[in-house]
């Protein structure tokens, strides 16, 4: 099967999907489910593939694992263009999926928003699979906890935190760059902030904004809601979204799209730790240069991992406070975890976590090749 690298944990499930009267065509990956049921959102997109959402079902399972969350990785996929359809026809398609998995979830596949795919989409599939548990990412009239509540930089702030705090640095004394203005990047700088960091760069799809003073954070939010763009925030100076990488700011908060800085780039970076709330937004090959010159990289699959515990607090039928405090309490102890092992080991922090996160699973697995 293209894209599929079957391997010594999974994946285990394959399902592919189709309802040809309406023309409805999807996947779901049950890439391993030694810890829990797998766990993994669904994208709509015209050219999802099965391999696409394999390797993405294979980050869920490393990243529930390290979350210590009782879930397996999984990830769904409906081949559709959106924009080439009604809201009806759209309708159709996401209840027609429903069905389709409808023997799977919630035993075998937890199903949550991703590209294309909101909290209307979620309420479709559980009102047709008649399971609340079947997804999350529900509106809050379902039992909801919407990613609106910040819970992803929420916890790429507690990342940055703690490893600030590794680093020796103050948060308080401490400048800070984010990559993107969406809802990881607004909620990591309103924490930062919060926290007294000062956010001296912001960048969005039009632009980056840089004040050696510090952006203020009310302001920024404004402008991004008045003007379609941080760049309007005054004072600052406009520069190109890709400067923001070597700005001189102590800490990196990438939260935007993939692959930002690239090998010939590495000696341009000035901070000294980066906190990867996007996923994959640095290529392995260069995360280890960066590592090699001193930078402390929080990797992507343990920094962003609030929205995933988020929603185990939402499949238990937890509230809005004991989220925050769920993600408070596992980022405390799986960041620590990791930089006290990567001390230990003498590898990065990325190594490490994977090293955590197979043992985990192979401790539970008995398919999986040992
Ligand atoms: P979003 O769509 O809410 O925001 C994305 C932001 O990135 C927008 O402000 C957009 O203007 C900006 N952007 C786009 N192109 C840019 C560019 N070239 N330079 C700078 N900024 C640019 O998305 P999000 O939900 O904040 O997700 C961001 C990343 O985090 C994605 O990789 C996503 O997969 C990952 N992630 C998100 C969550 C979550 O709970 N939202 C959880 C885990 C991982």
């Amino acid at each position: 099967m293209e894209g599929i690298n079957f391997d010594d944990f999974g994946p285990e499930k394959i399902f592919q999907v189709y309802n040809p009267r309406l023309g409805m065509r999807g996947f779901v990956v049950i890439d391993n489910t030694a810890l829990g049921p797998g766990k993994g959102g669904i994208r709509m997109r015209p050219d999802v593939t099965v391999g696409e959402v394999f390797s993405l079902a294979r980050t869920m399972t490393w990243k529930n694992a390290l979350a210590d969350l009782p879930f397996g990785g999984a990830k769904g996929g409906i081949v559709a263009d959106e924009n080439a359809f009604t809201p009806q026809k759209k309708e159709k398609i996401v209840e027609a999926f429903a069905k389709a998995i409808k023997s799977i979830a919630p035993e075998y596949y937890i199903g949550a928003p991703d590209m294309n795919m909101g909290e209307k989409e979620m309420a479709i599939i559980a009102k047709t699979i008649g399971n609340k548990k079947a997804v999350t990412g529900k509106p809050k009239s379902m039992g909801g906890l919407p990613h609106e509540l910040g819970s992803t930089g929420y916890g790429v702030f507690l990342a940055t935190k703690m490893a600030a705090e590794y680093k020796k640095m103050s948060l308080s004394e401490s400048t800070v760059a984010i990559e993107g203005f969406g809802n990881v990047g607004v909620f990591a700088a309103k924490f930062l902030s919060e926290a007294g960091a000062k956010i001296v760069a912001v960048s969005d799809s039009k632009g980056c904004i840089y004040n050696k003073d510090g952006l203020n954070f009310e302001k920024l939010e404004k402008t991004k809601l008045k003007t379609g763009s941080v760049i309007n925030h005054t004072p600052g100076q406009i520069l190109k979204n890709k400067e923001l990488i070597s700005v001189n700011a102590d800490i990196l908060i990438p939260a935007a799209i993939p692959n930002i800085i690239h090998s010939d780039e590495v000696k341009d970076v000035k901070a000294k730790l980066i906190v990867e709330g996007s996923n994959i937004p640095i290529k392995f090959e260069v995360e280890e240069m960066l590592t090699k010159k001193g930078v402390l990289i929080i990797p992507d699959f343990l920094a962003n991992s609030g929205g995933v515990i988020s929603s185990y607090v939402e499949y238990k039928g937890g509230t809005e406070k004991e989220m925050f405090k769920m993600i408070e309490r596992k980022m405390e102890k799986n960041v620590a975890l990791v930089l006290e092992k990567s001390d230990k080991l003498k590898k990065s922090p990325r190594r490490v976590a994977y090293k955590i996160a197979k043992e985990r699973i192979l401790e539970k697995c008995d398919t999986c090749k040992i």
